[in-house]
């Protein structure tokens, strides 16, 4: 058996991958916690509830996508399909290009998703669809994708720390030699869905309905491109990468009720050093926020209670929910606090739980 659709990489357990609502690519295709038929769940009183589209659907609903906030999630039913391989190509393409044809583009394949290397208009376009045809694996090259893309590049990041208007023309570099070239294969899904994520990194991610992605990428372009200009301007890693998502009724998914495309964008921490990224995710969340964004939760974010409960209708039922299930707050940990929990409610969690009496 194989998930429909999984990300970029497959080290999760299935707990975090429901839990933060992660995603692959594919207009056609949900996010993991939309692939879940019922579940089990021991809230914060060790109570067992068992939920599905059928039984305590409210529940079902809210348990989805709900970041540990209700329980523990112990036993999932979730639809897969048999195993499958994908044929891919990877082709290189214009942004531009990418943009004006993206409704056909899109409907052109069952999964598609781009990667836009920033400060030029270059992309490469990526598609996969199921197939018959035996496996023909990507063929990597040693010193092109190893020793050039992954040792040099780390070690052109590290100088560019110190010589940061360099990075644009690093970008030019690594496309020419790594991504100009039109790829062709065949393997099992998992193997075509994921890829190398290179070295440590800080990465954002929202998803905009769909019908705003050509203004979000031309927006974001816009302010690169200005900081260009600009001697000590910001300069970015590649890539940005574009993913397409089906949407769902799971009440916390950022794809609740909404066809969305997903924005990731990356600043590489070569040999795990700081970059500066934080004016970069500024003008990106500013943007995605204007359009109608939600953060992918398992991503840093500047979103808060006050925020999701504008962003997510259904997010102060979901809020009783969590009350309800764990009313003593014994789930709830810093990530929560910052985000899902107001913040008059989550100082009562900052004083030591009551004591059970001895018996
Ligand atoms: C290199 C890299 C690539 C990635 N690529 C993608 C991608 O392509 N697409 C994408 O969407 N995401 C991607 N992610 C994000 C990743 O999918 C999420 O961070 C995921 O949640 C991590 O799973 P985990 O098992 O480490 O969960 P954890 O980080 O341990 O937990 C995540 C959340 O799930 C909750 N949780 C975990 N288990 C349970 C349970 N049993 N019951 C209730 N709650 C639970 C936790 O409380 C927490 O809130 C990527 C991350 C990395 C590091």
């Amino acid at each position: 058996m194989a998930f429909s659709s999984i990300g970029s990489v497959s080290d999760q357990t299935l707990g975090g991958v429901i839990s933060t609502a992660a995603h692959g690519t594919g207009l056609n295709y949900g996010c993991f916690s939309s692939m879940i038929l019922d579940l089990v769940l021991i809230d914060g009183l060790g109570k067992r509830h068992f939920c599905s589209n059928l039984a305590n659907k409210n529940l079902f609903d809210a348990a989805r996508c709900s970041l540990g906030a209700l329980g523990v999630i112990t036993e999932v039913t979730i639809q897969c399909e048999p195993s499958f391989n994908l044929h891919a190509t990877q082709v290189p393409e214009s942004l531009q290009n990418i943009l004006v044809n993206l409704p056909a583009i899109l409907n052109s394949a069952e999964h598609v998703r781009f990667w836009w290397f920033p400060h030029t208009d270059k992309a490469v376009l990526w598609k996969a669809n199921r197939t018959p045809q035996k496996i023909e694996p990507l063929k990597e090259s040693f010193f092109t994708d190893k020793v050039f893309g992954f040792h040099y590049y780390q070690l052109q990041l590290y100088f560019a720390r110190f010589f940061p208007n360099r990075i644009p023309r690093i970008t030019e570099q690594h496309y020419e030699a790594r991504f100009k070239k039109t790829l062709d294969w065949v393997d099992k899904s998992y193997k075509v869905f994921n890829f190398d994520c290179l070295f440590p990194q800080y990465v954002n991610e929202w998803a905009i309905p769909i019908e705003n992605t050509a203004r979000a990428l031309m927006l974001l372009r816009k302010w690169i491109n200005s900081q260009q200009d600009l001697e000590s301007g910001a300069r970015v890693h590649f890539p940005v990468e574009v993913r397409f998502v089906e949407e769902d009724d799971v009440w916390l998914s950022p794809c609740y009720k909404r066809t969305v495309c997903y924005i990731g964008v990356i600043m590489y921490r070569p040999y795990h050093l700081p970059v500066p990224y934080k004016k970069y995710w500024k003008v990106y969340e500013d943007i995605m926020r204007s359009l109608d964004g939600r953060p992918h939760w398992a991503k840093a974010h500047q979103m808060y209670y006050s925020d999701l409960l504008e962003s997510y209708p259904k997010f102060g039922e979901f809020s009783e929910i969590r009350r309800i299930c764990d009313p003593n707050g014994i789930f709830v940990n810093d990530y929560l606090k910052r985000h899902i929990v107001p913040s008059e409610e989550s100082s009562e969690y900052s004083m030591p739980l009551p004591q059970p009496p001895r018996l």
